[in-house]
């Protein structure tokens, strides 16, 4: 059983994040990346499509794809903190976390974080508002990373996307069959929809 939405009961804890945006725009975010086979195909996407989208980078991955980091803010997409090596807030101490998130933050100029796996304790949350970071959730996520997941699945899901979603892909290799398949699609579906796309801020 795969939630695409994330339960009301789950976002309690954390309901001083951020879950949606406004009615009548709908935020794609890319996280995961730069990816060197992924993420230069995701940007002339959004470019054919003039729509813009909040990339939440992991630390290395910008280290090692410096030039790929600048073409995202240079087509004028927002990016976001997704720490320096995809922790799991759950299995790691808090100050590991913290340190994981600023040594990311030399390196990604942003005050938007996400938690890789959603997986954060209310501490380390805590924490990172208490640095001013802005902690971003989702309302929808695609499942392009399950390579068990079924693109007709994925497509009938995303019928259900609403204004004020804020939408998870990845730009990276495990999700590049699915993200493929579906980006475009869906894309076009909401524009359909008149809905606007917006960044994260
Ligand atoms: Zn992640």
């Amino acid at each position: 059983m795969r939630f695409f939405r994330v339960p009301k009961f789950l976002r309690w804890n954390y309901r001083n994040g951020i879950w949606q945006g406004r009615k009548s725009e709908v935020y794609l975010t890319f996280d995961d990346g730069p990816h060197p086979l992924v993420t230069p195909w995701v940007l002339d996407l959004l470019e054919k499509h003039r729509v813009h989208a909040t990339f939440f980078c992991i630390g290395v991955n910008v280290d090692s794809n410096l030039e790929l980091f600048q073409r995202i803010s240079d087509a004028g997409h927002a990016v976001g903190n997704h720490t320096m090596f995809h922790e799991r807030g759950w299995h790691t101490t808090t100050s590991h976390y913290i340190e994981s998130v600023i040594q990311a933050k030399k390196h990604i100029h942003s005050s938007l974080f996400r938690p890789p796996y959603g997986s954060l304790t209310f501490r380390q949350f805590k924490k990172l508002k208490t640095l001013g970071f802005k902690v971003v959730f989702w309302s929808w996520i695609s499942y392009d990373f399950d390579q068990n997941c079924p693109q007709e699945e994925i497509l009938q899901q995303a019928k259900r996307i609403k204004g004020g979603d804020i939408l998870v892909f990845h730009d990276s290799e495990k999700a590049k069959f699915n993200l493929e398949g579906v980006l475009e699609k869906i894309i076009v579906e909401l524009k359909q929809k008149g809905l606007k796309f917006s960044t994260i801020a």
